[in-house]
């Protein structure tokens, strides 16, 4: 495969064509379906912003793309992805979450003529967080972020919508709450079992509580997901995986981090033990470092008010 990626770029240089490395690895996971795979390491210029994950569905008269980028770079590279596979047009763009890189490249779609939608959660936590993420995101991004405008969606729904593209791919827009940001976004299609969770679901890297996150509410937005029983789940970050990959890597932490935090409160530790719970069986996760004492600092400050 290395081998033939080899070749081809050769191939291209000696026809003079631009050869652009793109961070982001395309897989289609189901006939017409596919994901996005981003870097799981910290917003840079190089990665242009889009260090998650995200995805397109072809149908007949176009394509619909699940977020957008972290830049109006990012936006370009996930759109070269897009061009790999199809010449059609980007109608729709859905909005997962309201994090910088779910939305930022909105703006260059919109000027294709794309309808950008998300429920109505997202929307309000794009509102109310786009200033500061913006500012956090260009300070990452330096030179890529050039040019970038963010643009809240353009659409929100307050329930589950189901839009009939075609007569092969029906899609379902399922508002899911807060969890990760204030409130994320579920695509389903139900024909071909392929869910894009958005950040519900992060695999091969540690998942972040921050400030905007909600754990509790965030464990019941993933059991949704297994309501749907979906085959494939492309999640917000990592490599496409089913439930039990989800679970283990998403769920059983969440689940794991609440009990060890209730714990410490029952026995009137204060916030400064939180840091120090043994949370080594998942040190496998990428940015495990940087990110689980945080976490659990974040589940304690949750908790003591519950
Ligand atoms: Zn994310």
């Amino acid at each position: 495969m290395a081998c033939l990626k080899r070749f081809l770029i050769s191939l291209a240089l000696c026809f003079g064509l631009n050869v652009q490395a793109n961070p982001l690895e395309l897989i289609e996971v189901k006939p017409g379906i596919y994901g996005l795979i981003g870097p799981m390491e910290q917003r840079s210029p190089e990665n242009l912003g889009n260090n998650a994950n995200f995805g397109f569905i072809i149908y007949e008269k176009g394509v619909v793309l699940i977020d957008s980028g972290g830049t109006l770079m990012g936006a370009k590279a996930i759109e070269q992805q897009i061009r790999r596979v199809t010449n059609k047009p980007v109608t729709h763009v859905i909005n997962t979450g309201g994090q910088d890189h779910r939305w930022f490249g909105n703006h260059y779609f919109v000027q294709q003529g794309a309808e950008i939608t998300t429920s109505s959660d997202t929307l309000n936590d794009q509102k109310a967080r786009g200033a500061s993420e913006a500012e956090k995101a260009s300070n990452y991004t330096k030179a890529s972020w050039l040019g970038t405008e963010p643009k809240v969606a353009t659409k929100a729904i307050a329930k589950a919508e189901t839009f009939n593209l075609d007569n092969s791919v029906e899609m379902q827009i399922i508002p899911v709450g807060p969890a990760h940001t204030g409130g994320e976004t579920f695509v389903w299609l139900p024909k071909q079992k392929v869910l894009f969770s958005g950040d519900v679901v992060y695999v091969d890297r540690m998942l972040g509580i921050g400030s905007q996150s909600q754990h509790l509410a965030w464990i019941g937005a993933f059991e949704k997901i297994k309501a749907l029983a979906p085959e494939v789940i492309v999640p917000g970050h990592g490599q496409p995986t089913n439930i039990a990959g989800a679970e283990k890597d998403t769920y059983a932490y969440l689940l794991f981090l609440r009990k060890a935090v209730e714990e410490l409160l029952d026995a009137g530790e204060d916030m400064s033990a939180a840091a120090k719970i043994d949370q080594s069986k998942f040190s496998y996760l990428q940015v495990y470092q940087q990110i689980h004492a945080r976490n659990a600092q974040r589940v304690y400050e949750e908790m003591e008010w519950e």
